[in-house]
This record gives C-alpha cells, structure tokens and sequence, in this order.
C-alpha cells in the first residue's frame, strides 16, 4: 500500500496542487489528472483503455463483470466459467469473495454468483480437469499473497496463458497486490514472459490513497459501454493525481532497481536470524514482498511473531496463520532494514527463549 512511505513529498505536492484546482466532477465529464494517469498506464503496460474505480475488490468486480458481458457478446449465453484458485484473495464484494479460494470469507451470506470453480494453484492439471469451451475467464494472482506468497512455476504461468488461448478464455491477472513495482517490475506480467488480457492493479496504485484501476485491451473494452458498469468516485482528480506522482517515482530504473537489491539484503538478513534460531522452514516470495514460513514449532502461531515484532517497533504482516509477510516501502533506506530486522530478531529472541 505505503509503496512509497509516508508523506512522500512527490505525491504530497501533487494532492496539494490538485486540492486547490478541482475535487470532483460529474461522471458525464472527465478530467485532467484521469487523462494523464489513464495515459501513463497505457504508455507503461500491455494495455490500451483504463477503467479507475476505488479499491481492489472494485477493480476485480469491473475485471469480471468485463470477462462475463465479452464472453456473452463474442460467444454466447454458454460461456460463463469462472476458473480461479484455492486460497487466492481478489477482494470482499460478494462476486470477489466467491471468486477467491477460502470458502469462510464468501459463506453465510446466502446464494453466491454461480459458475465460479476453484483450480489449484501450481497444478496445471487440475486447470486443465476444469476448463473448456465454457470457461469465459481465469482470474489469477501472479504471486499469491493473501494465500501464502506463493509464486507461479514458469511452467504453470505459461500453461494458464495457453489453456486460455485454446478454448478463447480471459486472462485477468489481479495485481492488486504484486503491482507497482512490488516484485521489482512494475507490473508482475512484465518478469513472467506472460500478458494477460485483463490486469486489475490498487494498494500501491495510490501509495495508501485509495485508487483502483482495470487495465485491459480496446477490443476487450468495448464490451463494457458508458452506462453498463460506472463508479461515482472511481477516476477521482485527487486520487488520479496523486496516483500519477506514484508511478513517476516507482517507474525508474532507479527504484525498480533498489526493490531487487534490497529483497537481497531482507532475505540475507532473514536467513542469518534463522540460522541462529531455526525458526522458519523457508524464506520466499519475490522483490519486496516476503514471507518467512514458520517451521513445525510454530505451525499457526505467525499472529504472535507480528504482535512480538510489533511491540519491538516493527511493522509486519501475516499471510496465513504460519507464514509472517513483509511488504516494506519499495525505497526503504538499506539501514532501516538492517534497523527493522535487528529488532525483529529481538522478537524472535523472546518467542523462542
Ligand atoms: C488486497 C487485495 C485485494 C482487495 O483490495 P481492496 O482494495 O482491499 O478491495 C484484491 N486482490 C488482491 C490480490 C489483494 O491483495
């Protein structure tokens, strides 16, 4: 989210500036810092129409809304399926939480939107017992976060995006949380030799000013027409200009650049505390976004690393009850994280003593 801290002065000086010109419009207009940031993304990705809603979950709701109405008008009423993943997260709207991969998030409220089936991931031969000419759309995270920071094999990424090409299925990739420069490119697609036909990005999108964006191709696009999906706050002047100051700061070599070398330094410096203490079985993930797995020890018990590490002073995450994620500001100082993680071994020095 905080890709770039607090009070980045790149961006402040963009919400500043745009305060004082123009907050809101009408949805029948549009407006400059929309323009700007539509076009920056379409000159940075694969894409070439940019729709802007709110949060993640928003974004993914467009994605799939987009993937069912295409499918309707190229192919027909029969093509309806939604393939997505065990223990994938795209968000907590009722479409978003069935789509998602835990069960707990999307039951008790009735009947779910249907035809949504759930692959593994990493097995392309449990996509391939699912798909067919049926299927209208994968919805895929390119690193699964919520899920345990799982990357894809190449073998399995790759064999996602032809399964789709056979039987004329969207390939949306959620983004939300890999994007941005979060795994060291800007957009996770870019490292993985794959372009989906849809890519939903937010959390860094804004830098911690909520934003959303769906990013998908002109022929695609033109299935969604004015009228059939919209957003009274989504393409908000303050949130695209402070969005477009994020990307001309994270969108450098120099910052892209600083996410892989400092993933070196994190992930060194994990490994040397684990060498001491045996606390983890493995250290992974990819750029800045890491997850220690704990070992048997402490199966379930990652809530009291986070509570232990934050009562040293550092902020972590969990993803799952047994794996501690760390998603750090994409130019934090070499020191502070030689700082963060000498106190994070203080934690881990009182959990194990
Ligand atoms: C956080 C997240 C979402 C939901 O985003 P919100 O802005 O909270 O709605 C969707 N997909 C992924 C992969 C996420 O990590």
């Amino acid at each position: 989210m905080n890709c770039l801290g607090h009070c980045h002065p790149t961006p402040v000086r963009a919400l500043q500036e745009q305060s004082e010109k123009i907050w809101h419009l009408s949805n029948v207009m549009t407006n400059e810092p929309a323009l700007r940031l539509a076009k920056k993304l379409v000159d940075s990705t694969f894409a070439e129409k940019v729709y802007f809603a709110n949060s993640g979950a928003e974004s993914n709701e467009a994605a799939l809304k987009l993937a069912r109405r295409q499918a309707l008008e190229v192919h027909g009423s029969d093509k309806t399926q939604i393939i997505a993943f065990n223990q994938g997260f795209h968000g907590r709207t009722f479409f978003t939480v069935t789509v998602g991969g835990q069960a707990a998030y999307s039951d008790g409220f009735g009947p779910k939107p249907g035809d949504i089936v759930h692959a593994e991931y990493n097995n392309l031969d449990s996509v391939k017992a699912l798909i067919s000419d049926k299927t209208c759309a994968i919805m895929i995270e390119p690193l699964q976060g919520e899920g345990g920071i799982v990357s894809p094999t190449d073998e399995f990424i790759k064999g996602v995006r032809e399964l789709c090409n056979q039987h004329n299925a969207l390939l949306i990739f959620d983004e939300v949380q890999t994007g941005l420069g979060r795994l060291g490119s800007l957009y996770a697609y870019m490292d993985l030799g794959v372009t989906p036909d849809i890519l939903t990005s937010a959390k860094g999108l804004g830098g911690g000013f909520p934003i959303g964006a769906m990013l998908t191709t002109t022929d695609i696009a033109k299935h969604l027409k004015v009228g059939t999906h919209g957003s009274t706050y989504g393409g908000n002047p303050l949130a695209c200009a402070v969005s477009e100051a994020v990307i001309d700061v994270v969108n450098t070599p120099e910052v892209l650049d600083g996410v892989k070398a400092k993933s070196v330094l994190f992930v060194d410096g994990l490994q040397a505390i684990n060498t001491k203490y045996n606390v983890f079985k493995e250290i992974r993930g990819k750029g800045l976004l890491i997850g220690a797995v704990l070992n048997d020890a402490y199966q379930g018990k990652a809530k009291d690393f986070l509570v232990a590490a934050m009562s040293e002073g550092v902020m972590t995450l969990v993803a799952g009850a047994s794996i501690v994620r760390f998603a750090p500001s994409l130019i934090i100082p070499d020191e502070d994280i030689k700082e963060g993680l000498a106190r994070f071994e203080k934690a881990i020095a009182k959990i194990t003593s």
